[in-house]
């Protein structure tokens, strides 16, 4: 879906004026506001709802310098822009503190910086030739919006103007990588995955506090000050799981003739969804579980992980929308884009059953 010329207009006079706008990228759509404007950073932070201190990432059009943004590139971080952008990966650099206000950064002295591929974000960033900070244009804690009646549902009201270049196409956050440091680091997995990146920097991983942040030991602190927060979860106890099927049955019997009991509740009631592979779903048909339950949400086929990827904040949204109580959510391998899959959907659950 293409965007006008009168709305790349209208975005570039608001963007100049100091004020926000929402548009789509390849990953999900983001808030944005000029780089450089004070005004129009302070109306993101309080659009979203988003901590002070969680800093945000400069988006560059297609071949733009990035002059006035970093102060040095460092050298790997020149091979992974001529292999990965534009596209899915944000970069960790020292900030040029002439020209980028800390308020970007939430007062680090790096900045994170992302030239998307997204033909929406490119032709805004190109038509307005200013570089420009964009979180996801949800309200903080949400899953991140993937569609623009997404960011109309959390955002309508509160920002001028929202830019509608149909669905993302990856659907998760970017890819964040810190080469400020002697090691390479994965802060936030995405859609470039670290075996994609380790082939141009081998010695690349994962940083502790993400892993940490999966196996809940709070003792590591993530080095992405925005990881450290729970977001995306549904308003119902969604559970995550990779118990095959059975299990799934058992629990969801289980969960409402207990309700029943307790509650003096009749078992309809109790809105028990499911957010799935179109295997699992199959099989939960075949002794007519899925009837009891309120909403099966697709992710797709088990080997098609990018096709969950693009449809995870979608299907958590549903789950609010359909009201659920409980949800129980499949674990998906953390292969490729499994693992950044595996984060988001970890950080929005309330609870692990992992066998
Ligand atoms: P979002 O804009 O919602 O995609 O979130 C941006 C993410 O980038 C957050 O998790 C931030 O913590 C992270 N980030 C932004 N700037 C930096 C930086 N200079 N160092 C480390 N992480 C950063
Ligand atoms: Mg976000």
């Amino acid at each position: 879906m293409k965007i006008c010329p009168e709305s790349l207009a209208l975005a570039k006079e608001l963007l100049l004026a100091g004020q926000v706008v929402a548009f789509p990228t390849e990953t999900v759509y983001g808030l944005g506001a000029w780089a450089y404007s004070a005004e129009g950073i302070r109306r993101i932070y309080e659009a979203k709802g988003r901590p002070s201190d969680n800093p945000l990432i400069v988006h560059v059009a297609p071949g733009a310098s990035l002059e006035g943004i970093a102060e040095e590139i460092p050298q790997r971080a020149e091979v992974l822009m001529d292999r990965f952008w534009p596209g899915p990966l944000t970069l960790i650099m020292p900030r040029d503190k002439d020209h980028i206000p800390s308020e970007v950064t939430g007062g680090l002295e790096t900045v994170a910086i992302r030239m998307p591929s997204g033909a929406g974000a490119r032709a805004l960033l190109s038509f307005c030739g200013i570089p420009v900070v964009a979180p996801s244009a949800n309200t903080s804690g949400r899953p991140s919006p993937t569609t623009a009646l997404h960011v109309l549902e959390d955002l309508g009201g509160k920002i001028p103007l929202i830019l509608d270049g149909g669905p993302c196409e990856v659907g998760l956050e970017s890819t964040i990588v810190d080469l400020t440091e002697e090691k390479p680091l994965v802060l936030r997995p995405g859609g470039i995955t670290l075996e994609m990146l380790k082939r141009w920097i081998p010695d690349i991983d994962l940083d502790p506090g993400v892993k940490g942040a999966i196996s809940v030991d709070a003792k590591v602190v993530p080095k992405a000050p925005g990881m450290k927060y729970r977001h995306y979860a549904p308003k119902g106890h969604l559970i995550l799981t990779n118990a095959p099927a059975e299990r799934w049955k058992q629990w969801i019997r289980e969960d409402l003739s207990r309700a029943s009991e307790e509650q003096g509740k009749d078992k309809t009631t109790v809105r028990i969804g499911v957010i799935a592979s179109n295997e699992m779903l199959e099989d939960l048909e075949q002794e007519g579980v899925l009837k009891l339950c309120h909403a099966a949400i697709s992710l797709g086929y088990v080997k098609e992980p990018e096709m969950a990827a693009q449809l995870l904040f979608g299907a958590l949204r549903q789950a609010d929308e359909k009201e659920l109580d409980i949800i129980y959510g499949e674990a998906f391998s953390r292969e490729g884009v499994g693992e950044a899959i595996m984060n988001r959907f970890v950080k929005a659950s309330a609870e692990q059953r992992i066998l």
